[in-house]
């Protein structure tokens, strides 16, 4: 049993010591000292269902016995920084991790967050191209450092940085989106801003396939592959971030890209592919990675033994036990559960997403779309008490995030939805 500090106790340290923009989930926040795949345990050694998976981290579940394995056989030997000797890990990793991407994305740099993935991306795009001028999209969330920071699109996240050369494009959600569910119409946009908003000559274009922070939103079919060729023709290049929708939490595909069949110029990751070790990565094409000649380039931790180790036993976790495969099968399963509840509950206004990246926005007005922050934070309470942990996001903060670890099971998936179902008819 736990014999550690009490959540109170930990608590008035975090206000004492920490920063003051921490924040937490519940009135009162969980201790949670355990985990054990799709579960964590609390300081009292009460189970939960873990439907949030450190945000989308998770994904070979938690302690993973072979992730575990191959960090403490590479922690007992060496831990060191990447730079100025060599070591088989971060090789090895590379390797493994240019083997999963198309085309001829097969260079690896390595970084320690998401953050300094996507500073990195669009550091590259704006070197291989000469240009400044990037496009994002409304709703984004690509990290908090300034460059990423000027390329978040949601007024919650972000802090009156210098945001040089940042165009923000219409947001190509079905749900709330003027154009529906249309993605050509969208993405005429992007080619608006390229022609009024730049010289007409731009660095890059840079998106999540489903939106994580912003609320799950899968972007509209066939927007990606019209931006694309738009971006293209003014000479950019194309950054897909794959934070939160990489390592087969779609399901159908391995990375979110590929659902809209687009190929990328250069692909960010970070989250899923440590299983939870920080560890981030940009992989791009031998041209583009040239850029990073004209200077030296550095990052003291980026691809350390001990996370390389992480993410080369996470990919082969993925590929033994098909937790891709499962992402599918549960997750089209999950989803289709939580669609019904959307015929009983007159608050669920949307079940969105695929494979175990999964959204439910509650409104309390269907036709108005009005967010039910207050009732989304209640049932998330109410659902914790019945054992089960789910996230939230969006701009209202009105989306259930569903992003378990991929281990997750039928059984997992019907007591979920079994739980929520509860929770509603009690509201
Ligand atoms: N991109 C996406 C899509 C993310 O969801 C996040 C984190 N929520 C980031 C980038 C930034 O990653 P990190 O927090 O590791 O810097």
């Amino acid at each position: 049993p736990y014999t550690g500090p009490s959540a109170a106790d930990i608590l008035a340290k975090r206000k004492a010591y920490l920063s003051p923009s921490l924040f937490h989930f519940y009135n009162k926040p969980l201790n949670i000292v355990d985990g054990k795949m799709q579960y964590l345990f609390d300081d009292s050694g009460r189970r939960y269902l873990d439907a949030f998976g450190g945000i989308a981290t998770v994904c070979c579940g938690h302690c993973h016995p072979d992730v575990i394995k191959s960090i403490t056989n590479q922690i007992n030997r060496i831990q060191h920084t990447t730079v100025v000797y060599l070591n088989h890990a971060i090789a090895d990793f590379a390797e493994a991790l240019a083997s999963k991407m198309p085309g001829n994305l097969k260079v690896v740099f390595f970084t320690n967050s998401g953050t300094e993935a996507n500073e990195l991306a669009m550091m590259i795009a704006r070197l291989y191209t000469g240009c400044n001028d990037i496009i994002s999209l409304r709703n984004a969330y690509h990290g908090n450092a300034a460059g990423t920071m000027g390329a978040t699109a949601q007024s919650n996240w972000k802090f009156n940085v210098v945001q040089t050369g940042v165009h923000h494009a219409l947001n190509p959600d079905p749900y709330r989106g003027v154009f529906g569910s249309d993605g050509e119409k969208y993405a005429k946009d992007v080619q608006d801003l390229i022609d009024f908003g730049t010289s007409g000559h731009v660095a890059g274009f840079i998106s999540e396939a489903i939106q994580g922070v912003g609320g799950i939103i899968e972007l509209a079919p066939n927007y990606l592959p019209a931006v694309y060729a738009s971006i293209k023709k003014a000479g950019g290049l194309c950054i897909a971030d794959e934070v939160q929708s990489g390592f087969g939490r779609t399901g159908s595909h391995f990375w979110g890209f590929e659902t809209q069949g687009v190929v990328p110029d250069i692909v960010t990751m970070a989250k899923g592919i440590g299983n939870g070790i920080p560890l981030g990565a940009v992989v791009t094409t031998p041209e583009v990675a040239e850029v990073l000649t004209r200077r030296s380039y550095f990052n003291t931790f980026g691809g350390n033994p001990v996370c390389t180790a992480a993410g080369l036993a996470v990919l082969n976790v993925i590929e033994k036990e098909k937790l891709q495969s499962n992402a599918f099968v549960v997750g089209s399963h999950l989803k289709e559960r939580l669609t019904a509840l959307k015929d009983k509950y007159e608050i669920i206004g949307d079940v969105r997403g695929r494979g175990m990246m999964l959204g439910v926005e509650l409104v309390s007005d269907r036709q108005l779309k009005t967010p039910a922050k207050a009732e989304t934070l209640r049932v998330m309470e109410q659902m914790k008490e019945l054992g089960v942990l789910i996230g939230k996001g969006g701009f209202h903060g009105n989306v259930f995030r569903i992003t378990p670890p991929l281990c997750f099971t039928k059984d997992d998936a019907d007591y979920l939805v079994d739980a929520m179902d509860y929770t509603l008819s009690k509201m």
